[in-house]
């Protein structure tokens, strides 16, 4: 029962695995700890009073001063390919694990901090965020969770009154960050390249009974979170959202998406588009995501072979499983897309219909949320600077008989534009938070037509246009 002393339903079962998975870290404190924001409607369906939240001993677990009883600070071992290649060592080195929080309805949490100070997992850096990151990571994670996305969640922004040197001195600041776990491939990993299959398979039992009860073997607990990731990617593909690092320590194996980088939503239209100032090969771009999810996938499996059995039938097995997501991923694709197009019950003949609609607004490189969502509204065709293509594809389209109410709830008025972003951390950098609340309220109401957030819809005017995002740790 969370009372007066326990202001939070901690039950760790991640620190019950044991020496190995972790080691035992406290966040390190701020000298200027002052709330930025906090998301009571999270807070209470954690179960957690939001309050207590914005109170004194809220404050000080959010800027990581003080945690509260229940709390075992810990931060979590994993590996990863970056880019293509292996780092056996990466862990949390800018994030610490609170704890679980077992929810009023028994839904578990993970509460983690992100920006606490430095880990044994730090290697160089200085395991700190500036603000920066903090306010995009939780814009852009909330309009997700309101757009029906599978996603991390962010419960609190708070600054440290610490200066963070990156380029320039900069204002330091903390992410409370809420996730059913985050577990990665590369946690997976971590134990797959040392051998130990002993802890392999501890993780993989965990992960079972945390987010597939329901599998009964590694085997059917690689095919679950194939499926998940087909859903998860999906849905990204469908908002134009690019997550810009999608290294295997970057996809957590619930199926949320996870680690908001130099991640961006696309204004105009390019299936090539990428925003990472270190992606220059274009690996992570729009159009390569569902392929690298597949390399990603495959390196899980590779990972859980030694829990399969019989090798001989297992490889083959597992590759069956991974080769299933293209089926599994076009399936949700054209689900997705198909309600953007009010189609309730798409064909592979609509298929082809919204890849003519791509081809068409990337030629012209159209907005992709406003052709999207004009579609519903008729403005659609003001997108397109030579509107001809789309007027003859308008006619197959309607001959279809769209369903406009399914293609307005599938397809939101407003997404966190980049510029819309960085205005707003502009504005926090000079104190003046207004601008980050607003943008919040405006993005967790995306699918609504709301006339005092018009500009919010507005694409960026020319200049105001973001075309880079750094990973600005
Ligand atoms: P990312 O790909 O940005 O999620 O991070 C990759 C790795 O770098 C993770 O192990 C992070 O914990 C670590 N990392 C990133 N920024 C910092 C930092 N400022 N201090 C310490 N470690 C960091
Ligand atoms: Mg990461």
């Amino acid at each position: 029962m969370v009372g007066m002393t326990q202001p939070i339903a901690f039950d760790n079962s991640y620190a019950r695995l044991g020496p190995g998975f972790y080691t035992r870290t406290a966040p390190t404190p701020v000298p200027g700890p002052a709330l930025i924001a906090v998301n009571e409607g999270l807070a209470r369906r954690l179960g957690i009073d939001p309050d207590w939240l914005r109170g004194p001993q809220g404050l000080a677990m959010v800027a990581g001063n003080a945690a509260p009883p229940g709390a075992e600070p810990i931060a979590q071992a994993y590996a990863g390919h970056q880019f293509g290649g292996l780092s056996p060592q990466l862990g949390d080195g800018r994030a610490v694990l609170l704890g679980e929080v077992v929810a009023p309805d028994g839904a578990r949490f993970d509460l983690q901090l992100k920006g606490s100070g430095p880990t044994p997992f730090s290697r160089r850096g200085d395991g700190r965020s500036w603000l920066g990151p903090v306010l995009r990571e939780y814009a852009v994670s909330e309009f997700m969770a309101a757009a029906g996305v599978p996603t991390t969640r962010a419960l609190a922004a708070a600054l440290t009154g610490e200066t963070v040197w990156r380029e320039a001195p900069l204002p330091g600041a903390v992410l409370t960050r809420v996730a059913s776990s985050h577990i990665r491939v590369g946690t997976f990993e971590f134990f797959a390249i040392r051998g130990d299959v002993d802890r392999l398979r501890a993780l993989a039992e965990h992960v079972i009974d945390r987010h597939y009860p329901e599998a009964q073997s590694p085997m059917q607990l690689l095919e679950r979170v194939v499926a998940a990731q087909a859903e998860t990617i999906a849905q990204w593909m469908a908002l134009g959202f690019i997550h810009g690092v999608m290294n295997t320590d970057n996809m957590a194996v619930s199926g949320e998406t996870i680690d908001y980088g130099p991640c961006a939503f696309m204004d105009g239209f390019h299936p090539d588009r990428v925003f990472s100032s270190i992606d220059r090969a274009g690996r992570y771009a729009w159009s390569e995501q569902p392929h690298v999810a597949v390399w990603n996938l495959a390196q899980l499996a590779s990972c859980l072979l030694p829990l399969m059995g019989d090798a001989d039938a297992a490889v083959p097995q597992a590759t069956r499983i991974v080769h299933g997501f293209p089926a599994l991923y076009d399936a949700a694709w054209l689900r997705r897309f198909g309600a953007k197009l009010g189609l309730a019950q798409p064909t592979e003949a609509d298929r082809a219909l919204v890849e003519r609609l791509l081809a068409l607004m990337a030629a012209q490189q159209a907005d992709f949320t406003r052709v999207f969502r004009g579609l519903a509204t008729g403005a659609a065709r003001d997108e397109f600077r030579d509107p001809a293509p789309f007027d003859a594809w308008a006619q197959d389209w309607q001959a279809r008989s769209p369903d406009l109410g399914l293609a307005a709830g599938a397809s939101p008025v407003r997404i966190p534009r980049n510029h819309r972003i960085q205005q707003a951390i502009d504005a926090g950098f000079e104190g003046d938070f207004a601008p980050f609340h607003r943008l919040v309220a405006a993005v967790t109401q995306p699918f609504d037509d709301r006339p005092d957030w018009a500009d919010l819809a507005d694409p960026p005017a020319p200049g105001q246009e973001v075309r880079v995002t750094y990973c600005g740790t």
